[in-house]
């Protein structure tokens, strides 16, 4: 789950990071009183969860005579779609360099890695591009507590001495919080020292209830519900729902759509042993989002029985057209009631696939 800017800074700070004077206001009218509290010249910046949000035009400069009218203009915006309901007023930092830091899981190596770039700001791709030798990283045993000194002073050779500490603080966030990412782009120097201008957290989903955080925002509601009934869902945006049984033959399926250039609208996958109750509410799960055209339905009987599988297709009776492609467990069970029921079922996940991308084009 992805932590806005000023929830990921509030993390921060409790690890001594330093970032910006600051107040959280939902409304026009509390920005000249913020304003004020901190003190002549702030930023306004609305806090949606998207990347690239100053060019986007989430971050607005005020002063006290006109924070009113700016604040009103930025709640008034549509930042990438999202609409701003919440806006950080924040000191003005004078700023004399941007660095930018980052940690992340390096999946192949299976251990935190730590990126830090000379040149940081907006767009660090770009820098990676143009000065290769401005970026750095570095990769940290999982077995460490703390970032070592010879990586740390790797990292940060010839920028000022301040930021390491920083560094070392947000890897400690980082285990701490079950984090995905820990970063802070930019990370400036100013003449009162170094402070996190921005802040970003993502945290583990499989970890939230570990960390206290009962419900995750990023979900959708039919993902929420899903997920209450112990089923793997997950939203997407074209016109196909899919159904499959394990991760492993849910996400062939998605592939093989993409291969033939469809779109899946969402996928679940029902998981191991799911009785004709389980089949009939993941049908109409998927049927309920409105931009699903065809629904396909591509299951391998084991201890899924296929005539189980039937009878929850037939019992959900969606509108849509439904696509199955049935193999293992009780199958000829599963084809004679769902031919019996006129649906239409292949042989091969190739056809079914094929067959529900031209229905969805059509
Ligand atoms: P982002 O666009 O969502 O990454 O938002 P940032 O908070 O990183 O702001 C974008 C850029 O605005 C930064 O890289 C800075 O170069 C610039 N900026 C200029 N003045 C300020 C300031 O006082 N505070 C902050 N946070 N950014 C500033
Ligand atoms: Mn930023």
């Amino acid at each position: 789950m992805k932590l806005l800017e000023y929830e990921a800074k509030k993390v921060f700070s409790t690890y001594k990071i330093p970032i910006p004077a600051s107040t959280l206001i939902t409304s026009v009218g509390e920005a000249a009183d913020a304003c004020k509290k901190i003190g002549g010249s702030v930023v306004l910046k609305a806090q949606v969860d998207v990347g690239g949000r100053g060019k986007a035009g989430g971050i607005l400069m005020a002063t006290a005579d006109d924070a009113e009218t700016v604040a009103n203009d930025l709640f008034t915006r549509k930042i990438k779609d999202l609409t701003v309901k919440e806006v950080l007023v924040e000191e003005r930092l004078s700023i004399q360099k941007e660095y930018f830091v980052s940690i992340a899981i390096d999946r192949s190596s299976r251990s935190p890695v730590i990126l830090f770039a000379e040149a940081g700001g907006v767009e660090i791709e770009a820098t990676a591009g143009e000065r290769p030798d401005a970026v750095r990283s570095a990769r940290v045993s999982p077995l460490f507590d703390e970032v070592p000194g010879f990586i740390l002073r790797y990292l940060t050779r010839g920028c000022e001495k301040e930021i390491i500490p920083v560094i070392s603080a947000l890897y400690r966030a980082f285990r701490e919080k079950d984090a995905l990412l820990a970063e802070i782009n930019p990370l400036v120097i100013t003449p009162s020292g170094v402070i996190a201008a921005d802040a970003k957290l993502i945290i583990d989903d499989n970890a939230l209830a570990r960390q206290g955080i009962t419900e995750n925002r990023d979900l959708t509601e039919r993902e929420a519900e899903a997920e209450a009934h112990g089923f793997s869902y997950v939203e997407l945006n074209g016109s196909i729902g899919v159904i499959g049984n394990g991760a492993g033959l849910t996400m062939a399926t998605l592939d093989l759509i993409a291969h033939h250039k469809g779109a899946a609208a969402n996928f679940l996958d029902v998981g191991g042993g799911a009785g004709s109750e389980r089949v009939m509410y993941a049908v109409r799960l998927v049927a309920s989002v409105p931009d699903v055209k065809v629904i396909i339905v591509n299951l391998l009987g084991g201890i899924t029985r296929c005539d189980e599988v039937a009878r929850g297709i037939i019992a959900a009776g969606v509108s849509q057209q439904v696509i199955v492609r049935l193999a293992g467990t009780n199958e000829a069970e599963g084809r004679a009631l769902l031919e019996g029921a006129g649906y239409r079922m292949l042989d091969t996940m190739e056809a079914a696939v094929a067959a529900a991308v031209l229905e969805a084009s059509s």
